[in-house]
């Protein structure tokens, strides 16, 4: 008798941010293709969500299968200790290449959350391998978010990032509130001033700002001005503070950029890939450096560098990465990201007027339709689902950040089903 698969999933799998015990009943995924997700009961769903940022080419891809069976004929891991591989190798130097000038150092782990943890450690033992063992804290922006593990969790924003949860256990960071000078408004410095206050208050004990540069997402999906972040980082050079970049989400082009750090034409000191790193096929992220960094570590006892995850640069995970990184490259990604960001203006921003509605935001291709209450999800998904898309809301926040080969066709899909749901009064 086959298994009730949902039924089994209910009792027994545990999902993100979700209860145990009677959790909402998720879908059934049996193939994804394209843009298109198709559900065990034949529905087939257009894909908003690109799986929380990841699969910017669409699933199943051929080329991106066939790196990986490539790979896997060679081998599919070895240990990262003594070891290297080929795979590895031309990622970093791929990486190296194509991110800001001046990162030159490469640091493989397993997901967007241990990156972060890495970029913390890496900061905290450059400060103290060049004598400044008081600089153990991080400064960080109100609205951020940078991922669910200890260190990442005690910089997300101090009221939705779990902090009241984990109080005991996290180490406490400095907040300022979040820049709020929209992306494309006219630039004040005066939304830097809590910043700069902050920093030369605290510099003597301050190792790293950590933000998300130009979007912050998980936290809010808000897009702040590109003037923030360049005067952020000419306070930290100031003041011999890092400035990590989480490009865990904007990373790969998501912003109309190939990494959102370009709007602003700042190199961070250090920089966090993931998600769509692989097209999101696998879990794979990484840390990136300069070589002044790089080297403070290295020649200061221990001179290692303490981190080494089990399955840290696994060939599969690398060899994905190779073949999503030349599958961008190759396409004319600007371009694309450009039409689907025109279309996303198109088809939502009239809905600011809408009395549910607080505001509307699209860069690149992300659309953001904020909403004056909070969404019911249990309410608003199956009308998603009933219109043929899949789109997650959270909070106040319905939004969209399609794989970037989505048809015209298929893209007017989802902002038509936006549209529909804002306007059937019945769900909010
Ligand atoms: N940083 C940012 C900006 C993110 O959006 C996320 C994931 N949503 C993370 C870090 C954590 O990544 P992961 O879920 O792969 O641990």
């Amino acid at each position: 008798m086959e298994l009730d698969w949902l039924q089994y999933d209910r009792e027994h799998v545990w999902h993100p941010y979700t209860r145990a015990i009677e959790p909402p009943v998720p879908y059934l995924v049996d193939k994804a293709l394209g843009c298109k997700i198709r559900l065990a009961d034949g529905r087939v769903l257009i894909d908003g969500m690109s799986s929380w940022w990841a699969v910017i080419h669409g699933y199943n891809r051929a080329e991106i299968n066939k790196a990986i069976k490539d790979q896997m004929e060679d081998f599919a891991h070895v240990m990262f200790g003594g070891l290297t591989h080929r795979p590895a190798i031309k990622l970093a130097k791929t990486l190296i290449d194509i991110t800001p000038s001046g990162l030159e150092h490469v640091f493989f782990s397993d997901s967007g959350s241990v990156a972060i943890e890495v970029a913390i450690k890496m900061a905290l033992q450059y400060q103290a391998a060049r004598g400044q063992k008081k600089r153990k804290k991080l400064l960080t922006l109100r609205g951020g978010y940078h991922g669910d593990t200890l260190g990442a969790m005690s910089v997300c924003d101090p009221e939705t990032g779990m902090h009241s949860l984990f109080s005991n256990y996290l180490p406490q960071q400095i907040f300022v509130k979040k820049p709020s000078i929209a992306f494309d408004e006219h630039w004040e410095s005066i939304d830097m001033d809590e910043f700069t206050q902050t920093i030369e208050r605290h510099q003597s004990e301050v190792a790293a700002v950590i933000l998300e540069p130009v979007v912050q997402g998980a936290g809010g999906m808000w897009f702040y001005h590109p003037n923030y972040l360049s005067s952020a980082k000419e306070l930290c050079g100031k003041y011999n503070i890092l400035l990590i970049a989480d490009e865990i989400a904007t990373g790969f082009g998501r912003t109309g950029k190939l990494f959102a750090s370009e709007h602003a034409r700042v190199t961070p000191d250090i920089l966090c890939l993931g998600k769509a790193l692989t097209g999101g096929y696998m879990t794979l992220a990484a840390t990136l450096t300069n070589y002044e960094i790089a080297r403070t570590i290295s020649s200061n006892e221990p001179k290692a560098f303490m981190h080494g995850p089990t399955f840290m640069a696994n060939p599969l995970a690398c060899a994905c990465a190779l073949q999503s990184i030349e599958i961008l490259k190759e396409s004319d990604w600007q371009n694309k990201i450009n039409k689907i960001e025109g279309n996303l203006r198109g088809a939502l921003l009239d809905l600011k007027d809408h009395p549910v509605v607080e505001d509307v935001r699209v860069l690149g291709a992300i659309g953001v339709v904020q909403l004056k209450n909070h969404v019911n999800i249990d309410l608003v998904v199956p009308e998603f689902i009933k219109n043929g898309v899949w789109i997650r809301p959270f909070k106040d926040l319905i939004y969209i950040m399609p794989p970037y080969v989505i048809s015209e066709e298929e893209l007017y899909h989802l902002t038509y089903a936006i549209n529909t749901i804002i306007k059937n009064n019945r769900l909010f």
